[in-house]
C-alpha cells in the first residue's frame, strides 16, 4: 500500500502532497478487491437466479423476471446494485449475463415440460454493454439452440440507454432475434432520455413503467400523469404496458384504471428461489 501510495504521489508531480486521498486510496484497493471477489464468484458459481412472478389483470402469474443474486459465503443475498455497476465497468457483466442465459434458457426447457409452468415467459435483463457485441443476437441464438428453448418463451429487457447506440444496428440486433420469436421490453421506461421518435422505429413488444412512477401514484399527481402518458403512448404503438414496483391493491387498481393490465411487484411476489418460485405455480 505504502508503494501504490509513492506511486500515486510521483505520478501526481509536484504539488502532490496536497491531492493524496487516503480515502481514495482504499476505495481504488476496496475496487480491485471486489472485482477479485467478482471474478472468483463466478468461477465458484455463487451467482443464482430469482425469479419475480408477473401477473395480468386477473392475478395469474403469466410470467417472470429472472433477478441476478449474488450468493457471498460471507454476506449472504448481495442484491444486484451491490454488483451490477462494477460488473459492468469491468466486462465481467459479459460472462455474468452469458450465464444468466444460458440458466434460464434451461429453466424454459424444465418447465416446457410441466402444464403449470410450460406458457410462462421469462424475461432477462440485458445491460448496454451485453447488447452492444457485434455478436449479442447469434450469441442468443446460439444459446436458445443449444438449450432448446422456445424463443417465444424469452423476453429480454432493454434500458433506454440502448437508444444512445446506433439506430440501424439496433434495429438488426433485435429484427434478427425477434423473427425468432424473442419479445423485447423497454426496461424503467421514463427514466431515461428517449426520443419518441427514435423510440416507435424499434420493434419492441412491451414498456415497463419504473417503480419510481408508480410508488406516489396515489398521491403525486406528476406520477399519475407520466404513468397516465406512458400507457397511452404503448396503447397508440401497439405494446403491451407493465407496471414494476406494485406494492399495494391501491397502486394496482389505480393502474388498471388507467388502463395497465400487467403487473410485477411485492403485492403479487417477490423474486424467489426457483423452488419457492415453481411450488408458488404448482401450489405445492
Ligand atoms: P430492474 O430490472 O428494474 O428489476 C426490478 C427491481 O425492482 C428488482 O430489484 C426487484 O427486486 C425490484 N422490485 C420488484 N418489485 C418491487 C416492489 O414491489 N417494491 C420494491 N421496492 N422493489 C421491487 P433487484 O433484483 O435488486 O435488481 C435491481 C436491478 O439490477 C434490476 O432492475 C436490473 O437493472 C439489474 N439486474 C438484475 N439482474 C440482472 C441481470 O441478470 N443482468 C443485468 N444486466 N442486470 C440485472
Ligand atoms: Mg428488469
Ligand atoms: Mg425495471
Ligand atoms: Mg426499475
Amino acid at each position: 500500500q505504502a508503494d501504490i501510495a509513492m506511486y500515486q504521489a510521483k505520478a501526481a508531480g509536484r504539488n502532490n502532497l496536497r491531492f493524496f486521498d487516503p480515502a481514495m486510496q482504499a476505495s481504488i484497493i476496496a475496487r480491485t478487491a471486489m472485482e477479485q471477489a467478482l471474478h472468483e464468484a463466478l468461477d465458484a458459481k455463487q451467482f443464482r437466479i430469482f425469479y419475480q412472478p408477473q401477473v395480468d389483470a386477473e392475478g395469474s402469474i403469466d410470467g417472470a423476471e429472472a433477478l441476478l443474486r449474488w450468493e457471498h459465503p460471507k454476506q449472504g443475498m448481495v442484491p444486484p446494485a451491490n454488483f451490477i455497476p462494477l460488473a459492468e465497468e469491468t466486462g465481467l457483466i459479459l460472462p455474468l449475463g452469458h450465464c444468466v442465459l444460458e440458466h434460464t434458457c434451461e429453466q424454459l426447457v424444465k418447465w416446457s415440460r410441466q402444464p403449470k409452468l410450460a406458457e410462462l415467459t421469462v424475461a432477462v435483463n440485458v445491460s448496454i454493454r451485453q447488447f452492444r457485441q457485434e455478436d449479442f443476437a447469434d450469441q442468443v441464438l446460439a444459446v436458445l439452440a443449444k438449450t432448446g428453448a422456445n424463443p417465444a418463451r424469452l423476453k429480454l429487457e432493454l434500458t433506454e440507454s440502448i437508444l444512445a447506440l446506433d439506430l440501424p444496428d439496433i434495429k438488426s440486433k433485435m429484427g434478427r432475434l425477434k423473427t425468432q420469436g424473442v419479445t423485447f421490453s423497454l426496461d424503467d421506461f421514463g427514466t431515461g432520455y428517449s426520443s419518441l421518435a427514435y423510440l416507435k422505429q424499434l420493434p419492441l413488444d412491451q414498456l415497463k413503467i419504473d417503480r419510481s412512477f408508480v410508488r406516489d401514484i396515489l398521491d403525486d399527481a406528476n406520477d399519475a400523469a407520466i404513468a397516465k402518458m406512458i400507457i397511452a403512448l404503448a396503447a397508440s404503438m401497439g405494446l403491451q404496458v407493465i407496471a414494476e414496483g406494485v406494492e399495494t391493491a391501491p397502486q394496482k387498481d389505480k393502474l388498471f384504471a388507467l388502463g395497465c393490465f400487467n403487473y410485477q411487484g411485492y403485492l403479487f411476489g417477490k423474486p424467489l428461489p426457483i423452488e419457492q418460485f415453481e411450488a408458488l405455480l404448482t401450489g405445492r
